[in-house]
């Protein structure tokens, strides 16, 4: 009662409607195929939703590669030879718990059915589960088969035939491309223990429940990094990664109190891991898990050397040794990243009897860092001063022009999409040559010198980097 009463942080945003109608609304993301129906579990990014997830990705690859002298980037192909999948343990065991209802067919995920939601690791693999907590299908009530083991990966053929051999995976996570080119990347970029791969790419799971909007997609990125180290030296870098993934959401603007780490239980923890840690958030629909932390043994490395014959052993020229490196992997995604940002940025206000709404977003993840608007569109001088205040802006930033509408309501469809600045040019800047920068979170108005608008926005972003 007393863990449950510490944990139960109200979320950011109470409904998680609000965010999905705003997303679509403002083009962040939409259903996939939405003119035919949508297609379950896979969503579009639009016109803001691509920037802000390239923004996060940025953000992500600047923490990890960017300002790191020992962690190096890699592209690996979504398509990898099937036997890695077998090696990695995937073919056999990546699966989920399904039971199907006898009445209407539906299937489900059994830990995700109301009243399992706790359920243990061994309790999930009991085949007499479903008997004995008294489960059945939440829609129709009808009873539910006992549990069996659904293989996520999706498959499909590779090249003109369409037979047993030629059959291929669609990769359900970015790391084996890292383990498999461990010896190409250490040679190639003359890397010492401990160093690191980072990748973000496309992965597939055939999810049983997807749902809760981007959280769970068929189809969706990771950013994952893998991190060779010294057996003995494990345990402790595996600790020294909890804060800096903990740091980097917080820094992006995730308050402390919906963030919270969960540790895996013994008999929770995958095949191949020593330890996992999760970064949980608190959605609106729960905590759930954010990113995972995962100390990974030498495992991948002394699988892939068996199954392959390739040697991938590290030699040490300090030591003289020659060993299988351990693994700290910390596994996250670029959507639930994304999502979170946009949950936890969301602010109602009430400013002079109006709902103000507004995404306080970390101006490096905001999709437009500045909006050009003029007070006068009927002058064609002030319109002209803000095409070419606005082409300069662009050559460095994410720049818009908007004249659509009043200004109140310019700067209100602004808020609501999180630019931090808008600059505003009026009558007085033709004869001053100056204007106005208005901020997202203030709302306060700095008179600037035309010239110095671009320099005044850089300024306030490298601000909010320190
Ligand atoms: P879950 O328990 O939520 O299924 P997982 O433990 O299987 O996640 P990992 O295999 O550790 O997840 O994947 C690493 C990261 O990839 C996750 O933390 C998440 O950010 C992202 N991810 C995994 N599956 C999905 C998905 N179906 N949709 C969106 N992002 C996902």
């Amino acid at each position: 009662m007393t863990a449950k009463a510490v944990d139960d942080v109200a979320p950011a945003v109470p409904e998680l409607e609000t965010i999905v109608s705003l997303a679509k609304r403002r083009g962040f993301v939409y259903p996939s195929s939405d003119i035919y129906g949508g297609i379950n579990a896979v969503w579009d990014y639009g016109p803001l939703g691509v920037e802000l997830k390239n923004n996060v990705k940025r953000a992500w690859w600047k923490a990890m590669v960017q300002e790191r002298d020992d962690i190096v980037g890699l592209d690996a192909g979504i398509l990898m030879h099937p036997q890695v999948w077998i090696t990695s343990g995937h073919v056999g065991s990546f699966s989920d718990p399904l039971v199907e209802c006898q009445t209407d067919h539906r299937r489900f995920r059994l830990d995700e059915l109301p009243g399992a939601e706790n359920l243990t690791a061994t309790d999930i693999r009991d085949p007499t589960i479903v008997q004995r907590l008294g489960l059945t299908c939440p829609v129709d009530g009808g009873p539910l088969s006992a549990p069996r083991r659904f293989n996520l990966m999706f498959k499909t053929f590779m090249g003109p035939v369409e037979d047993d051999a030629a059959v291929i995976y669609l990769r359900p996570e970015t790391a084996q491309g890292s383990y498999v080119n461990f010896k190409n990347v250490q040679q190639s970029s003359r890397k010492k223990l401990p160093f690191g791969i980072a990748q973000i790419g496309k992965s597939f799971r055939n999810e049983i429940s997807p749902g809760n909007f981007v959280f769970r997609m068929r189809e969706f990125e990771q950013m994952e990094m893998q991190y060779f180290v010294r057996p003995d030296d494990a345990a402790r870098i595996f600790e020294e990664w909890l804060p800096r993934r903990w740091d980097w959401y917080t820094h992006y603007g995730v308050a402390p109190a919906r963030l919270r780490f969960r540790e895996h239980a013994p008999d929770e923890l995958a095949h191949y891991a020593k330890k996992a840690i999760d970064v949980e958030y608190r959605f609106p629909f729960g905590w759930k898990e954010l990113e995972g932390i995962h100390n990974r043994g030498d495992f991948d490395l002394s699988r892939h050397q068996a199954e392959s014959g390739a040697n991938l052993e590290y030699f040490d020229p300090a030591t003289e040794e020659h060993f299988i490196p351990w693994i700290v992997e910390t596994a996250g995604g670029p959507d639930r990243a994304a999502f979170t940002f946009l949950i936890d940025s969301y602010r109602e206000e009430d400013v002079r009897g109006e709902t103000r709404v507004s995404l306080a977003l970390h101006p490096d993840l905001a999709p437009y860092k500045v909006a050009v608007l003029p007070l006068l569109k009927k002058r064609p001088e002030i319109v002209e001063l803000c095409h070419r205040l606005l082409k300069d802006l662009k050559q460095d930033l994410m720049a818009v022009y908007d004249d659509t509408a009043a200004i109140g309501k310019l700067y209100r469809r602004q808020d609501e999409i999180g630019t931090p600045w808008c600059v505003t040019v009026d009558v007085d800047s033709l004869e001053d040559l100056a204007a106005t920068i208005r901020d997202r979170d203030s709302m306060t108005q700095e008179r600037v010198p035309i010239e110095g608008v671009k320099r005044a926005i850089l300024d306030r972003m490298a601000a909010a980097r320190a």
